[in-house]
């Protein structure tokens, strides 16, 4: 493979007593050095899912994983634990939603960014307390010779988001996948951290996944966009088509969800009416037919019984949509409901 990141057809299957939950059934798409990829979708989508398992963190769990993920030419799927615990942190690095999670209340930030870099290099104490606050201070975190010496609570949510990023950065990853980093930020913070993801992506050169339900988000940062929807790929293209010429109804309705575009915060909270689909029985033909309004555009009820193909959409190189409505009906769609893009 070529492609820095290449996910071929990767499955992730967990077996249940109800059946098995197919939380990412098919999902491919790559990524190069230096580029930003989002992931779009709601809970059970299957993007988080679809993160852990580039990191390996399936491993050692029920969960059966198929497909091939190609990471500067080796492949993660089949690499043993031990070998995937050697990248994680110097390859391929994760941010998560919570930092409270994710650091340790009884340790000081600044021992806890020392001791992730001490797991990858042989270094003095000394030397990881300032590669510490050297990393905190990229991150820009005010006074970081005295803040390293802080818990964890004694950070304001927003700071704690920054140290969690120095801790993902400090052994310099190649690929950086953060899964919600703002959600449970306010709306200032979460461009600060944006801006920051941005910057840091530019000076480390690395290729950084945003995992996120709001469209809005990744739209800032990403070169591209992967929308998912029941474990599957629905749309996906360059930021600048998936925004001007949206495909896919379930798109649209993320889209109007979007604060600059709907004009209301207060509208973003339930973007596409109905809920997310049962990930043991899918609907059939299309998985999203239940909850879309434009199925009456198709006809002969394709839209229940036929599960629509990714297709390509015309006028573009590499962007791909899966639905059964026409060029024309989408185009008379787009004209019924005002200029939409
Ligand atoms: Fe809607 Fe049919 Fe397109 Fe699915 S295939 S998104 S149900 S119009
Ligand atoms: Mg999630």
């Amino acid at each position: 493979s070529t492609a820095f990141l290449d996910v071929r057809d990767l499955r992730v299957h967990f077996p249940t007593e109800d059946g098995v939950v197919k939380s990412v059934d098919g999902v491919s798409f790559t990524l190069e050095k230096g580029r930003t990829l989002g992931i779009v979708g709601e809970s059970g989508s299957g993007k988080s899912v679809t993160s852990l398992a580039l990191l390996g963190l399936h491993k050692g769990t029920r969960a059966k994983v198929s497909g091939e993920i190609w990471l500067e030419g080796r492949e993660l799927v089949a690499l043993p634990e031990h070998e995937m615990r050697a990248l994680r942190g110097t390859t391929v690095s994760m941010i998560f939603q919570d930092p409270l999670s994710a650091l340790h209340p009884f340790f000081t930030v600044g021992a806890q960014i020392a001791e992730a870099y001490r797991v990858h290099h042989k270094v003095s104490r000394k030397e990881a307390r300032e590669r510490a606050v050297e990393m905190l201070k990229r991150v820009g975190i005010p006074q970081p010779e005295l803040r390293v010496k802080d818990y964890p609570h004694q950070f304001s949510g927003g700071m704690r988001q920054r140290a969690m990023i120095a801790m993902s950065l400090v052994c310099d990853p190649a690929l950086l996948v953060a899964d919600e980093p703002t959600t449970a930020l306010d709306v200032t913070v979460q461009a600060q951290i944006l801006d920051l993801i941005r910057d840091l992506q530019e000076e480390f050169g690395s290729a950084v996944i945003v995992i996120t339900h709001d469209l809005g988000v990744v739209t800032e940062v990403a070169d591209d966009i992967l929308v998912m929807y029941g474990g599957r790929r629905i749309e996906y293209g360059t930021t600048r088509d998936v925004l001007m010429q949206p495909e896919h109804p379930y798109t649209w309705g993320l889209l109007q969800s979007m604060p600059h575009i709907a004009g209301d915060v207060g509208q973003r909270l339930n973007p596409v009416p109905g809920t997310p689909p049962s990930l043991i029985n899918l609907p059939g033909g299309c998985a999203f037919h239940p909850r879309c309004t434009y199925k009456g555009w198709v006809t002969e009820g394709r839209c229940t019984v036929e599960r629509p193909e990714l297709r390509p959409v015309v006028g573009t190189d590499a962007h791909i949509a899966a639905c059964h409505l026409t060029a024309r009906a989408k185009q008379e769609i787009r004209g019924e409901s005002g200029n939409r893009s």
